[in-house]
């Protein structure tokens, strides 16, 4: 179709609003682009977070020259004629505002060719004031380079976030294409420097990985179409979630399409989950890529400037699908690859299936009477931000007063609002270590029954309350290095590390920036000592950078220092060290649950005990 301006009155209905806010949202309008004119092949290049350079090139139908500058002129564009064609929409784009918006704050240019065209052409527009077209040098396709963006909005400017940070957002945005268009081969790079790259061969797994790394891959489980007694007319669902062993602290990796858009929509987010129901622990949330496929009349895509968020007709129905297509995948999962259903499960095993022996969860009542069970974590967790039940010890005015708390609720903080009510601070009673279990599990025993407690879990604990300890008392024990040690980080560590600096020279780090991506480590934390910091400090920066999880980002840095230098899971103990963990343990004001909200320990009461082997 040839770009045509829209008339008034379909102007006049369109969502208003502003399209560019940041260079993550020109950035998602090329490629929109680029995806509407059939590219196979999508290469990206950023640099200094957009606002240095933001191309794209792609090898789609390309504009024929006279039409250049009506591509740039604003409500003109070739995949809506009339408003009735909304409700049959195909394409991303229909507003025809994206390429003029982005021309009038940017040094901006536009060369494409199309199959018909026996050379390319190339329009020019800086800030808004447009250069003549001149024939130049291209294959078939469209390239669009945008330079100095906002360079004319100094305002605008200011309010952008640190490179680092924008490009996180930047490759999100594009990452989310690239696992739903497993069809198109993506390219990204970032300051030079390859982000990542897939294939285009439609492999959804192959794509996953490749953006999100291999931990994924075995994880991810295919989104089946319905049988038909539990179809709902009308919508398929495809696509894949990930099993439960793969979660993360927010709700950045679960991704929903619908008629190929990427949108935002709350409920269909509560509504996976809802099918995870107990496999996932409090404060966690699956990943997965969702492909929602709908009549375009039964959704409205015009109800934000950024189409970001679209609203159904019918929104329940949609809904239900989405919560049954991951029902019926997590049930079709191996059983061994779902975590067994935990104490005070009552039938919400992903099979549904009836337990054959009378489960613990029987006595429900009883379990939770018991004087140690409560706030420890092991009922049935309803999914409302409001269920986190272990509020992290508040950190009181840190460094002379300065409240460092002011960071979060950011962008990228967590979902999760606030913490409900505050665990009772029970201390816990002397225990017998007994054991240990998978290299995991410490079984001690106590005055009233047997404890079993997750040694990693406990270790973070213990490390969580040190850090805010020796914060408080202004005592913190650093152990300085004789050579700095140098770790080489990926673009979203580097922005996660920007955005902490403080946070971590707070809590014993003396990190600097040493080169675009790569940092020297001059000094750690003392209690932290005998852990290689380097693939530590990677694996803390990695849960920052997904928005980490406390009540200020201070919090959220020492609960991720602390649960990624404790003990992990899987390390066989002596009983010594057994004995002295649980004897650290003791001593903590919130023993039950490690800074995550993770239970620390479990108990089987005498009575339970007595229960359970029909003794009364
Ligand atoms: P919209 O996508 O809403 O139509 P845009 O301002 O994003 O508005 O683009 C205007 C027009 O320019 C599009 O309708 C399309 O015809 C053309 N166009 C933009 N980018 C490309 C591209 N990468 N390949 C082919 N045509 C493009
Ligand atoms: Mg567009």
């Amino acid at each position: 179709m040839p770009i045509r301006l829209l008339d008034e009155r379909v102007i006049g209905k369109i969502a208003a609003g502003e399209v560019i806010e940041r260079p993550a949202s020109a950035l998602k309008e090329l490629v929109e682009n680029s995806l509407d004119a059939g590219a196979t092949s999508i290469s990206v290049a950023l640099e200094k977070g957009g606002s240095g350079l933001i191309e794209v090139v792609d090898d789609g139908s390309g504009i024929p020259a006279d039409q250049l500058e009506l591509a740039v002129t604003r409500h003109a564009t070739s995949k809506l004629m009339q408003w009735d064609d909304l409700h049959a929409l195909r394409s991303l784009g229909f507003r025809g505002e994206a390429l003029p918006s982005i021309a009038a704050v940017s040094d901006f240019t536009l060369r494409s060719r199309t199959s018909d065209d026996a050379a390319g052409s190339e329009l020019s527009v800086v800030y808004g004031v447009a250069r003549p077209i001149r024939p130049a040098a291209a294959t078939r396709g469209t390239r669009v380079t945008v330079r100095d963006l906002f360079g004319n909005v100094p305002a605008r400017r200011r309010f952008l976030r640190q490179a680092g940070t924008e490009t996180a957002v930047m490759v999100r945005s594009i990452a989310a294409y690239a696992l739903s268009r497993t069809d198109v081969a993506f390219q990204v790079s970032v300051d030079g420097r390859r982000s990542f790259a897939t294939d285009g061969r439609g492999d959804a797994v192959a794509a996953a990985v490749a953006v999100w790394g291999a931990e994924v891959g075995p994880a991810a489980i295919p989104l089946a179409p319905l049988d038909a007694t539990a179809a709902v007319p009308g919508i398929t669902v495809a696509g894949w979630i990930g099993l439960p062993m793969v979660t993360k602290s927010h709700r950045n990796s679960l991704l929903f399409f619908v008629n190929g858009r990427w949108v935002q929509n709350r409920p269909l987010l509560f509504a996976l989950e809802e099918a995870y129901h107990s496999l996932l622990m409090v404060g966690r949330h699956p990943v997965g890529v969702v492909r929602i496929e709908l009549d375009p009349a039964m959704v409205d895509v015009n109800v934000h400037p950024t189409k970001a968020e679209v609203k159904f007709v019918d929104e329940r129905s949609v809904a239900r699908a989405v919560s049954r297509a991951a029902h019926q995948a997590l049930s079709a999962a191996r059983p061994d690859e779902v975590p067994e259903v935990r104490f005070g499960d009552r039938g919400m095993a992903p099979t549904a299936q009836p337990q054959p022996l009378r489960s613990i969860a029987g006595s429900r009542t009883d379990w939770d009477a018991s004087p140690l069970a409560s706030g420890s974590g092991f009922r049935p967790q309803p999914f409302e931000p409001s269920s986190r039940e272990v509020e992290p010890l508040p950190v009181p005015a840190i460094r002379g007063g300065t409240n460092v708390a002011g960071a979060a609720g950011e962008y990228d903080a967590p979902a999760e609002p606030g913490p409900g009510t505050a665990v009772a601070e029970r201390p816990v009673p002397v225990l017998r270590v007994l054991g240990q279990v998978n290299g995991t599990y410490i079984i001690a025993e106590g005055p009233d029954g047997m404890f079993m407690i997750d040694q990693h879990a406990a270790h973070e604990r213990v490390m969580y309350e040190r850090i805010l300890t020796e914060m408080r008392e202004r005592r913190i024990d650093v152990q300085p290095f004789l050579d700095p040690l140098i770790v080489e980080l990926t673009h979203q560590q580097m922005a996660a590390f920007e955005r902490s600096t403080e946070e971590l020279t707070a809590i014993g780090f003396e990190i600097e920036p040493f080169g675009p991506q790569s940092v020297a480590v001059r000094a750690m934390p003392a209690m932290m000592r005998g852990v290689h910091i380097g693939d530590r400090l990677r694996l803390i920066l990695d849960e920052l950078a997904e928005g980490g999880m406390g009540d200020s980002w201070l919090d959220a840095v020492a609960i991720s220092a602390a649960c990624h230098t404790s003990i992990r899971a899987g390390q066989p103990l002596s009983l010594a060290e057994m004995r002295e963990l649980v004897a650290q343990l003791e001593q903590t004001e919130q023993p039950r649950a490690c800074g995550h909200g993770r239970p620390t320990m479990l108990h089987l009461s005498q009575g339970e005990l007595e229960r359970q082997f029909s003794r009364r």
